[in-house]
């Protein structure tokens, strides 16, 4: 029998449509059905990061698709904070790692208190940047279903199945894996629960099931304490299903048509082909769909950074950095088996470029220019406009105000070795370098300024470009003349060899910060 229900994207020709043929395998699957149902899920263990946000689009795409077709559907995404608690992320205090093995739920916020436990820590901020991009979510939290007895039934039917869960388990091992762990399988079929249980002194699940009463109790011996205890677990809710068994048990209590997942889920023999197998033989339920999703990856977070976050850059962080439409833009033209990269660095400015190219009636503000303009003027969006306007380059005011504060971030935040900052003495070493001719240029620059009592940007653009002229020079050597005086110029005022648009940069400096920096007199 077949037990899986694997969607092949790579037999779709035209990979704009593969959400839509998705929702058409959803419905012939099951063609009588009066909500669909797409989930996705995480356990809120560390930062939810950009990677878990690729399993909800994936299934948001495929709820949207499913809509699109006249049918009704939901995206619930499920908080696996009653999972155990496996190991310190970095960013966490290494002391948490004595809570290790009680459920996520019921841990302190690693930060303070700023959020009511370690789950909560990590899952509220998440949550504000679907509300930001706008994505429509049910969500499910695992703990307080568990607590509910909702599941309770379905945790007792695992209970009196369990050894027919330890064969479909066992059918999913090698015979050279048994070997390697030492598992014998009838011993391991007779011993096997499908539960895990959180101890009730000290709140962990290290914990090993001695006996199942066949109804509602079991007997566990807590490791830690060496105690016994015997507890009903239909009035005390301190069991969960073991992974498979649980993602196996959810499909059904949600009933899930499509699921997606990456490629610790996917792999031959893993989680999704054991839980398929377990929420038919078990549950009399069938797999959903499913779609593998390839890797998002992220450009140009530096070494220091990535060090110490270990690249979990949440959703909310991105969202510093991209606009909402933008983010979703970039997740959502790409098909669930095509990986692509967010990016840190100036790539950045391709991303928005491609993305302005194809929304032109935006006319939204290059995020280049929001950059190179933006701290020129202090991220002083009125000083802005007025150059933009003397400059003749027109955008959406909409634009300006939200990519203003982006472009901001993502230079002084990420990106400060860009910033352009005035050298706070003469750069007399450099200066001594010109010769009589270049030091005579700077010179004019610096009295034409001082001449100058309220400029405009234009007035100061021809100027810079005016000074290197001189009758002898054809086109191209006046050219590079100007390269080069406006090298000088940079090197003088931030002790580099280029830098913001001149004649701008100029307008916007305080000129009795600027002008003494061109104050020079040569050899
Ligand atoms: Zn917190």
């Amino acid at each position: 029998m077949e037990y899986t229900n694997r969607f092949d994207i790579s037999s779709i020709k035209n990979k704009e449509s593969w959400a839509s043929i998705a929702a058409d395998t959803i419905i012939d699957a099951h063609p009588d059905t009066d909500i669909y149902t797409t989930a996705a899920g995480i356990s809120p263990s560390g930062v939810v990061h950009f990677g878990n946000f690729r399993d909800i689009v994936t299934a948001h795409l495929v709820r949207e698709a499913l809509k699109e077709k006249g049918k009704s559907a939901r995206l619930i995404f499920s908080w696996d904070n009653f999972d155990r608690y496996r190991k310190v992320p970095s960013g966490v205090p290494e002391l948490f790692s004595e809570h290790i093995g009680k459920p996520l739920s019921k841990i302190p916020d690693p930060v303070g208190s700023c959020h009511t436990s370690y789950a909560e820590h990590f899952q509220a901020p998440f949550v504000e940047a679907m509300e930001k991009l706008g994505i429509e979510i049910e969500y499910r939290n695992q703990t307080e279903l568990h607590e509910s007895g909702v599941y309770d039934d379905a945790i007792f039917h695992a209970l009196k199945e369990r050894k027919k869960i330890a064969d479909i388990l066992l059918s999913f091992m090698t015979d050279k894996a048994k070997g390697e762990k030492g598992i014998n399988s009838n011993e391991y079929k007779e011993k096997y629960y499908p539960i895990a249980v959180y101890s009730r002194f000290t709140g962990k699940d290290i914990t090993k099931i001695l006996h199942y009463d066949g109804d509602t109790s079991v007997t566990y011996l807590c490791v830690e304490t060496g105690k016994e205890d015997t507890v009903d677990l239909s009035k005390d809710h301190i069991a969960k299903l073991a992974w498979k068994p649980d993602w196996a048990m959810r499909w059904k209590y949600e009933n899930v048509h499509f699921e997606p997942g990456g490629h610790d889920h996917a792999s031959p023999g893993g989680s999704y082909d054991a839980s398929s197998v377990i929420t038919r033989e078990i549950f009399n339920y069938v797999a959903p769909v499913f779609i593998e999703y390839k890797f998002v990856g992220i450009q140009g977070l530096g070494s220091k950074m990535s060090g110490s976050k270990g690249n979990a850059v949440s959703p909310l962080e991105l969202l510093e950095i991209y606009e909402p439409d933008v983010l979703r833009w970039l997740y959502f033209r790409k098909s669930p088996d095509q990986s692509f990269e967010l990016a840190f660095n100036t790539e950045i400015y391709r991303q928005y470029d491609e993305y302005d190219s194809e929304h032109t009636e935006k006319k939204s503000i290059p995020f280049r220019q929001a950059v190179g303009f933006g701290q020129i003027v202090q991220w002083q969006e009125d000083k802005l406009q007025v150059i933009l306007n003397e400059l003749e380059l027109s955008y959406s005011k909409d634009s300006i105000k939200k990519r203003l504060p982006l472009a901001r971030n993502w230079l002084t935040k990420y990106n400060p070795s860009e910033m352009v900052a005035l050298n706070e003495t003469v750069n007399a070493s450099f200066a001594e370098t010109l010769n009589d001719a270049q030091v005579q240029q700077i010179r004019t620059l610096h009295d034409e300024l001082l001449r100058r009592e309220n400029p405009t940007v234009q007035e100061l653009e021809k100027l810079v470009y005016s000074i290197p002229k001189s009758p002898d020079l054809d086109e191209a050597q006046l050219k590079k003349e100007q390269r080069a005086f406006f090298k000088n110029v940079y090197n003088l005022l931030i002790g580099r060899d280029a830098g913001p648009r001149l004649g701008t940069f100029l307008w916007a400096l305080e000129k009795n910060k600027a002008l003494p920096l061109l104050n020079i007199t040569g050899k």
